[in-house]
C-alpha cells in the first residue's frame, strides 16, 4: 500500500495536515475549561496544527479559550475562524475580525471563513476579505456551507478565485458531496474542510459507530470506530477533517488516524455499509 497522504496544499502552496482540530461548544462550561485547554495544546503535540473556531460559538467563549490554549505558541498553530454572514462586509467585517484577534491573542488569521451565505453580497464580502489579507490580518479566506452552484458564483467573482477552502459537513453518514461538490472542488483544486467528521448531532452516529463493518476493520488495525471514520474522511488527500474533542485522549486517538491507511477492500466494504450517493442531493447542513 502507499503511505497514506498526511497534508493537504492550500492554493497558495501553503500545506496543512489533513486533520485538524474544532472548538464548537469548547468554552461553554467552566469546570471543563482546563481539560479543553489541555485537548487542544496535546492536539498541538500530535501535530494536529490546524485550529478551526468562529466568532459564532459561544459568542466568543471558543476563541477566548483557543487564545489561552495557544498563548504561548502561535507558530505552531494554523488558525482558522470564521465570521458571521451578518458582519460580512464593509465595516463590520473589519471590526468582526478586529475582535476575533484580539479574542485568539494574535495579529493574524492563517486562514478566515464566511461561516455560510446570507445577505450581504459575495462581491463586497470578497473585497473586505481581500482587504483583510492586504492589511496582514488574514494570510487567506475562504467559506463554508457552499454548494456547487454557490462556489461556481463565488469564483466567477474578481478575486473569487482566491478562495481557499469550503468547510462542509462530511462524514460516513452523510455523503451527498461526493456526487458534485468533491470532484468540483478536485477540478478547481480547491480543498474541502470536512465538520463533523465525527457524525455529531447526526440521527446516524449511532448507527455507524454501532456498524458491524466499521468495527470489524476498526478490530483488525487495532484502532477505534473514530479513528476509521477519521480516516476515512481524509482518504482522498483532498479533504481536511476537523474533529473536536475536548478531552486529551481523543485527541491522542485523533492524531494517530493520521497514520492510518484504509485498504480498497476496506473502503468498498463501506461504501456497501454506507452507499455513496447515486444523484444529487442537497448539501446537508448543521
Ligand atoms: P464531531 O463530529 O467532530 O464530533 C465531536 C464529538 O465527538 C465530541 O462529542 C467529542 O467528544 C467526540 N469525539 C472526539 N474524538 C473522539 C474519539 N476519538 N472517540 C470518540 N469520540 C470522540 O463534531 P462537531 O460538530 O464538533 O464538528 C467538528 C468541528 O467542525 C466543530 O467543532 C467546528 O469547529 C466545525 N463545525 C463547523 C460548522 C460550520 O457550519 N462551518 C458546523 C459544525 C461544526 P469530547 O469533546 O468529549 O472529546
Amino acid at each position: 500500500a502507499t503511505l497514506k497522504q498526511q497534508v493537504v496544499t492550500l492554493p497558495d502552496g501553503r500545506e496543512v495536515r489533513t486533520l485538524g482540530q474544532g472548538t464548537w461548544r469548547m468554552g461553554d462550561d467552566d469546570s471543563k475549561r482546563k481539560a479543553e485547554i489541555e485537548a487542544l495544546q496535546t492536539g498541538l503535540d500530535c501535530g494536529l496544527h490546524v485550529i478551526d473556531t468562529a466568532e459564532m460559538y459561544g459568542e466568543g467563549k471558543a476563541e477566548s479559550l483557543v487564545g489561552e490554549a495557544i498563548r504561548d505558541r502561535r507558530d505552531d498553530v494554523f488558525l482558522v475562524s470564521k465570521v458571521y454572514p451578518h458582519n460580512a462586509g464593509g465595516d463590520k467585517l473589519v471590526q468582526a475580525c478586529d475582535a476575533t484577534l484580539e479574542r485568539l491573542g494574535t495579529d493574524y488569521l492563517d486562514l478566515y471563513l464566511l461561516h455560510w451565505r446570507g445577505d450581504i453580497p459575495l462581491e463586497e464580502t470578497v473585497d473586505g476579505l481581500e482587504r483583510l489579507k492586504a492589511d496582514g490580518k488574514i494570510r487567506a479566506w475562504g467559506v463554508s456551507n457552499f454548494d456547487v452552484d454557490d462556489m461556481k458564483e463565488l469564483l466567477a467573482l474578481p478575486n473569487g478565485k482566491h478562495c481557499a477552502v469550503n468547510q462542509v459537513l462530511y462524514h460516513l453518514g452523510s455523503r451527498g458531496i461526493e456526487h458534485d461538490l468533491l470532484p468540483f472542488h478536485e477540478e478547481q483544486g480547491i480543498p474541502v474542510m470536512a465538520y463533523s467528521p465525527l457524525a455529531e448531532g447526526s440521527d446516524v452516529k449511532e448507527k455507524i459507530f454501532n456498524d458491524e463493518t466499521v468495527n470489524r476493520i476498526a478490530e483488525a488495525y487495532s484502532a477505534t470506530p473514530a479513528q476509521i471514520l477519521l480516516a476515512w474522511t481524509t482518504r482522498s488527500g483532498n479533504v481536511i477533517a476537523i474533529p473536536k474533542a475536548g478531552q486529551a485522549a481523543h485527541v491522542e486517538e485523533n492524531g494517530a488516524a493520521m497514520l492510518l491507511n484504509l485498504s480498497e477492500d476496506d473502503l468498498d466494504a463501506l461504501d456497501e455499509a454506507f452507499p455513496p450517493p447515486s444523484g444529487k442531493e442537497p448539501l446537508d447542513v448543521i
